[in-house]
């Protein structure tokens, strides 16, 4: 890929907030782009997974945008929507750091390519390997190029790495539960990320599935323009008083933490977050918008049947916390117990549309080669960035930092390790 073999000291796979977060910092930290590391995004231009979203998403509707390094957002008119607010910022970013990002490129798979490289340092423990059965320093992989196997216009392209910093983010991995008879379900089925605007779904009857913020803010959306919404939660509303502050993040963060280091698939973070009770909300529940009638575990040709056994079912599994049945939200208390409702008998439920706004899950299938996975399925990560089993591979937006604040946080800590694991003489400038 390079002229006379030489490798790449770096490839950032993916340019949303965690890898142009990243980017910045190797940059910021002597590496050149384009000279030293490649930042590869598999989109047509800037934006990450926010320019995909949804137009009634503006920056006022979303949670919280966070500023990059080095150069802040401002204050963008609030009605504007954040696709292309976002998007602008980006791509401002990479101009301004001149970080030459490299698009549309999509990484298939990363691999080990048995080829000899400059070993990293991995000089202090807390940046050793942990992976069990690959002991200290020995059997640690951290001597040979990765080898980043791409795809630019329709040609394979393969670039050699010393390191990889994987922020690839979710979008790209829209999760849809499994739910007998769903495949023959004669309407239309989509997901968050298929979303564009409620007048796509005028006068249909619309089965919105899920507890987060998305199905939340579709159902408001939907219920003026559809013939008939249904919300489908296996759990109690989730309304939350919790007020969103940094002691609150923190403590997200920490949960989440928790399971990634021991090598769990992190929780997903709209279910850990909550809804909160803001007035427009509340007005949803008393106009029966906002309700859930429970879960179904069935669906037909032309509808659902909701099913008191999908909730009492999904609780003998674990699925649903000690307190959902008694409508306690898991939480030891139902903070609106007008927004739970589910039919205390089977009942089928006619419908156009299910949306499923069940969420994403993390865009990995490219890193596979590598068997990073742990048998319980996550990834063990021995820091928030840096993944246990393999000491060239660092992964942002993972799991704790799947939020705009985290995956910055992330990117920068992920540049600064990385720079260190490379050791001096990656730095030539
Ligand atoms: P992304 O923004 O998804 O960027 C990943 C990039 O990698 C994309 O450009 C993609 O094209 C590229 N890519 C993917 N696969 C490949 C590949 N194989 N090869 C090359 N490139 C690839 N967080 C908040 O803090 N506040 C919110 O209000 C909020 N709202 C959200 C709403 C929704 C519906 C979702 C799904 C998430 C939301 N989040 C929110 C979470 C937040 O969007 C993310 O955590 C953060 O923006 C993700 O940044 P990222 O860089 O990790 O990923």
């Amino acid at each position: 890929e390079r002229a006379g073999g030489e490798g790449w000291q770096a490839v950032v796979i993916g340019a949303g907030q965690a890898g142009l977060a990243a980017a910045h910092e190797l940059a910021r930290r002597g590496l050149r782009p384009s000279e030293d590391f490649a930042v590869l995004d598999a989109s047509p231009g800037p934006g990450g997974a926010w320019r995909e979203r949804w137009d009634s998403l503006t920056l006022g509707r979303a949670h919280r945008v966070a500023d990059l390094p080095g150069l802040p957002l401002g204050s963008p008119d609030p009605r504007a929507p954040a696709s292309r607010v976002v998007s602008d910022y980006y791509d401002r970013y990479e101009r301004v750091f001149d970080l030459r990002v490299q698009r549309p490129v999509r990484v298939r798979a990363v691999r080990a390519s048995g080829l000899a490289a400059p070993a990293l340092r991995l000089g202090r423990p807390s940046l050793r390997s942990r992976a069990p059965g690959q002991t200290g320093e020995s059997g640690v992989p951290r001597d040979t190029w990765l080898a980043v196997e791409a795809e630019a216009a329709g040609r394979p392209r393969t670039l050699l790495a010393r390191m990889v910093i994987s922020a690839t983010g979710t979008w790209t991995h829209p999760y849809v539960p499994w739910v007998p008879g769903a495949p023959g379900f004669r309407g239309r089925q989509m997901h968050t990320a298929g979303y564009r605007r409620a007048e796509d779904l005028a006068g249909a009857r619309v089965v919105v599935v899920g507890g987060g913020l998305s199905a939340v803010q579709f159902l408001l959306e939907l219920a003026p323009v559809a013939a008939s919404t249904t919300w489908a939660t296996r759990r109690p509303p989730n309304f939350t008083r919790a007020a969103f502050d940094e002691q609150w993040g923190a403590e997200v963060e920490r949960a989440v933490d928790r399971r990634t280091a021991s090598g769990t698939p992190p929780a997903s973070v709209v279910r850990t977050t909550g809804i909160p009770l803001l007035p427009e909300y509340l007005r949803g529940v008393r106009e029966g918008v906002l309700v859930s009638r429970g879960m179904f575990d069935r669906v037909g040709l032309e509808g659902v049947r909701f099913s008191p056994d999908a909730l009492t079912g999904e609780q003998a599994r674990g699925g649903l916390g000690p307190s959902a049945r008694d409508g306690s939200g898991g939480a030891g208390e139902l903070v609106v117990p007008e927004s739970w409702r589910p039919f205390e008998e089977p009942t089928w439920v006619e419908a156009d549309v299910l949306f499923w706004n069940t969420g994403f899950r993390h865009a990995l299938t490219h890193l596979a080669p590598l068997r990073l996975r742990e048998p319980g399925g996550g990834i063990q990560m021995s820091s928030r960035v840096a993944v246990a089993r393999d000491p060239r591979v660092l992964m942002v937006g993972y799991g704790s930092s799947a939020s705009t604040l985290g995956a910055t946080r992330a990117g920068r800590e992920a540049g600064r390790v990385a720079v260190e694991r490379l050791g001096p003489a990656a730095r030539r400038r």
